[in-house]
């Protein structure tokens, strides 16, 4: 049975909103049927908060959002207390254990996970002059609307990066190789998003999905959770590994990703907020299939 013991973390460009039209129409009464059940929608995105909380406010979802490909997680205020910095789960068993930072940004809890803008731009200007390739940032409004198909006010709000830097790869595949090491060395990231390159701190969607599991069950008093990831793209991987249940969004744009450790992922046969609905139902189905006399709240 699906209930408040549920967690659906979503990516949105191609998943829950459309690749190229950014609409999520087709995916609304699956939302509001998980929203009836009590079960908590979370942004899992490479957007930042001003495009999570404009998206969101369009489709009657509440926050928590997980924002620039889990470099940072957007708790309310109205509804959480201050949480505890708790340690983050590290891919590199090399890698020093890190606290996350948690800051009151207003109406909201910020807690992070990945390295600040300043950071990765005092990064990128010491590789300017060795690789070939253009900083969202830096672009004009007008070169992003033309990019991504996006309006002035949302390109707007997706230039207003906190944590990551998307980027415009204008140099060669082995100059990308070099380039990827050359942020290492700097305890940065690269990663492949559905339109541009993200530079982050050592952070992934899965990074931030286990530490909000981990942040959501201390808050229940240790009651379990089921985790369900719904994505489209490279940079859903780890998010999808790190998930009870991995769901794989076909995209209009490109192949499913193959990812070995995946080989159990649902994959929705249509694309886009249309194969969210399906998912979603398929999932709902499933659950009332395996417990038919479940009561409907838990107890
Ligand atoms: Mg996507």
């Amino acid at each position: 049975m699906m209930d408040s013991s549920w967690l659906v973390f979503t990516d949105l460009d191609g998943t829950l909103i459309d690749h190229y039209s950014y609409q999520a129409d087709a995916a609304l009464i699956a939302v509001r049927a998980l929203q009836a059940r009590q079960v908590s929608i979370v942004f899992n995105t490479s957007k930042t908060v001003d495009e999570c909380e404009s998206l969101a406010t369009r489709l009657a979802i509440a926050a928590p959002f997980i924002v620039e490909n889990g470099s940072a997680i957007y708790l309310p205020k109205y509804r959480h207390s201050r949480p505890a910095a708790l340690e983050i789960v590290q891919r590199d068993s090399a890698s020093h254990p890190r606290r996350a930072i948690v800051e009151n940004t207003g109406r909201y809890w910020c807690i992070q996970l990945g390295a600040s803008h300043t950071e990765i731009t005092a990064a990128l200007s010491e590789l300017t002059p060795h690789f070939q390739f253009k900083p969202l940032s830096q672009s004009s409004l007008e070169d992003i609307c033309e990019l991504t198909g996006l309006s002035m006010s949302q390109a707007t709000r997706a230039r207003k990066r906190q944590f990551s830097e998307p980027l415009i790869w204008q140099d060669s595949q082995p100059a990308l190789d070099r380039f990827r090491l050359a942020l290492s060395a700097r305890g940065l990231t690269l990663l492949k998003g559905g339109r541009f390159y993200h530079v982050l701190g050592q952070t992934d969607k899965g990074i931030a999905l286990e530490y909000f599991k981990q942040m959501h069950e201390r808050e229940h008093r240790g009651k379990k959770v089921t985790t369900v990831a719904l994505g489209d793209s490279y940079n859903d991987i780890d998010m999808l590994g790190a998930a009870d249940i991995p769901v794989w969004i076909r995209s209009p744009a490109h192949d499913v990703p193959t990812a070995k450790h995946l080989t159990t992922s649902r994959v929705s046969q249509l694309t886009g907020p249309a194969g969210w609905h399906e998912s979603i139902f398929a999932l709902i189905a499933e659950q009332s299939a395996n417990h038919p006399n479940a009561p409907s709240t838990e107890k």
